[in-house]
């Protein structure tokens, strides 16, 4: 996978590619990746990027030209590939694992920070394949809602994660949220850990695992569920949290 990022503030993206997973991935050749400041590519002799939004009113609005010519310019670089072109925008599709996991298919990802007011309509409507929000909040920039997609989506690439920090377990890959972890020590401050865990009974530990994540899920995000699709055994168990 190759990752391009248009921005304005490339240095707020570097601390985060430079650390932990995204490091180790991109050591080991898992994706690539440019941060390119669209900036660059203005024809505008004062290197303006944004201007007044017709009709008046507060704030600035990117122009079209800068960011249609940028990513001219990265797809032209990768002919062979026909990259995901996605806007960060809290107007956008509200972002999910679902979507990390379809985002982790792809070749080539092209990612848009906005700035300010907001963008010019047409980069919506003609530039990009994809609008993304990361919740129903304000940021100043794109480049943190940025930095949360490829974070998700880098870690789901193949061999990118070690037994130590495996994903297919992890909250939502399962459709559930997951289960409580203990460690070292059995017994802290008084707290000790279930005795199931200490047992070495793999299969009561997995069923118990089951049905802790079954109550997480159902104590803190129960519209997760679609009951139809659980199992017997978990239907089971959810129909007596109901009765509880
Ligand atoms: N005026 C815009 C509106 O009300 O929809 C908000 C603009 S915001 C100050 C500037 C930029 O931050 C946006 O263009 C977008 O790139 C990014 N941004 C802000 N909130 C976001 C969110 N929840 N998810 C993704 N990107 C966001």
């Amino acid at each position: 996978m190759h990752i391009d990022v248009l921005t304005l503030f490339p240095e707020m993206l570097s601390g985060v590619f430079n650390s932990s997973i995204l490091k180790k991935a991109y050591e080991k050749d898992k994706f690539s990746y440019n941060l390119i400041n669209f900036r660059d590519y203005t024809k505008d002799k004062h290197y303006k990027v944004d201007d007044y939004p017709y009709g008046g009113g507060a704030g600035m609005v990117l122009t079209p030209q800068p960011l249609f010519d940028a990513v001219d310019a990265v797809v032209k670089e990768r002919p062979t590939t026909k990259p995901r072109i996605v806007l960060l925008c809290p107007q956008g599709e509200p972002y999910n694992q679902k979507k990390a996991e379809e985002l982790a298919k792809e070749d080539h990802l092209v990612f848009i920070c906005g700035h300010y007011e907001g963008y010019d309509e047409r980069i919506r409507e003609q530039l990009v394949t994809d609008e993304i929000s990361i919740g129903d909040y304000v940021l100043t920039g794109g480049e943190l809602g940025a930095m949360v997609v490829i974070d998700s989506v880098v870690r789901l690439l193949p061999d990118v994660l070690g037994n130590k920090e495996s994903a297919p377990e992890d909250s939502f890959s399962t459709g559930l949220l997951e289960h409580p972890h203990y460690t070292r020590p059995a017994n802290f401050r008084g707290m000790k850990v279930p005795d199931i865990l200490l047992s070495g009974d793999h299969a009561k530990i997995e069923a118990w695992r089951r049905k802790e994540s079954l109550k997480r899920t159902y104590e803190r995000r129960r519209e997760l569920i679609d009951k139809h699709s659980l199992s017997e055994e978990d239907a089971k168990i959810w129909n007596e949290f109901n009765n509880n």
